[in-house]
């Protein structure tokens, strides 16, 4: 079943766009990875589904069903980590925690008590009194206590320090592992392929591919760096993309495997040969240079 289906989602702040004719959905249980540098889109995207801004056109449907901000029902199955939290400044974490749980009919108690000992969280201290870090695990704790089906998190990890990213990582690990499907929006790519199913890239308000983790790994190539007195008769032989040439130096991207690689390099005088695995980065974006 599909659980997020947005179709065809506009949306302009007075002239400039946020967003264009931007259609996706989720399948229940996927991990979907939402990548784009700052300004793309993807906070003006999230916060349509949320209702928290008024798109000007396109229907955004969730479990089949229209999101109202007043529908209790589905707020409950739904978790929302903001990329920029706001809470009550003179409220206690405590307090803060408290004022959530008692809009949930169901009892969270016992997870929320859990999650704040695993991330850490001092819930004695005040909201204004939070570093940055510690204010995202408020937003995680918020984003996740009442066990929601589906997880939107908007740059979620932006503040934490390694140790706790590696904590909020196992956390998604689980809820992934129990068929939790989250939308993860992010401007780090090499983030979301630990734990993402499919990445979209979205660009200028437009959502310009989607592709599977085991696509992007099936795109098979690496970088091969070579010296050589004789490089112009190694290029036109090996028929490769150069990326950077400079004397008798030549970066090219390789789609040769090995063996074949060596060989045809075999007949040739080397100075100097480096092959560099292509980073997850390279592989997804290397169809946009
Ligand atoms: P991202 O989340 O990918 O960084 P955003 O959705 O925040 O991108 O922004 C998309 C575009 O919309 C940007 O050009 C941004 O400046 C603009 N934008 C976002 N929010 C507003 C707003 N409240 N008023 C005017 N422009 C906005």
């Amino acid at each position: 079943m599909q659980i997020l289906e947005i179709k065809n989602l506009t949306k302009y702040y007075g002239n400039i766009l946020g967003v264009e004719s931007l259609s996706l959905s989720l399948e229940e249980g996927e991990v979907f990875g939402f990548i784009g540098p700052n300004g793309a889109g993807k906070s003006t995207t999230i916060r349509s589904i949320m209702n928290l801004v008024n798109k000007n056109e396109g229907t955004i449907l969730i479990e089949g069903q229209e999101f109202k901000k007043d529908d209790r029902k589905m707020k409950e199955r739904i978790g929302y980590l903001p990329s920029e939290i706001h809470l009550y400044d003179d409220f206690t974490v405590k307090e803060m925690l408290d004022y959530h749980e008692s809009f949930y009919q169901k009892e969270i108690h016992n997870r929320r008590r859990k999650l704040v000992k695993r991330l850490k969280i001092d819930e004695t201290k005040k909201i204004e009194d939070l570093s940055l870090g510690n204010l995202k695990k408020v937003g995680i704790v918020l984003a996740l206590m009442h066990d929601p089906k589906l997880l939107i998190l908007d740059e979620p990890t932006s503040g934490l320090d390694p140790l706790m990213q590696e904590t909020f990582f196992d956390i998604l690990k689980e809820e992934k592992q129990k068929g939790t499907t989250i939308l993860y929006s992010t401007h780090i790519l090499s983030e979301v392929s630990k734990i993402c199913d499919r990445v979209g890239m979205i660009k200028e308000g437009h959502l310009l591919k989607v592709v599977t983790i085991k696509e992007l790994h099936q795109k098979n190539f690496n970088f091969v760096t070579i010296e050589s007195s004789e490089i112009e008769k190694i290029i036109t032989k090996l028929k490769e993309e150069v990326i950077m040439r400079e004397g008798n130096f030549v970066k090219i991207k390789n789609t040769l495997p090995p063996d074949q690689l060596i060989k045809l390099l075999g007949d040739y005088k080397l100075e100097k040969l480096l092959i560099e695995e292509a980073t997850l980065e390279d592989l997804f974006f290397h169809d946009y240079k």
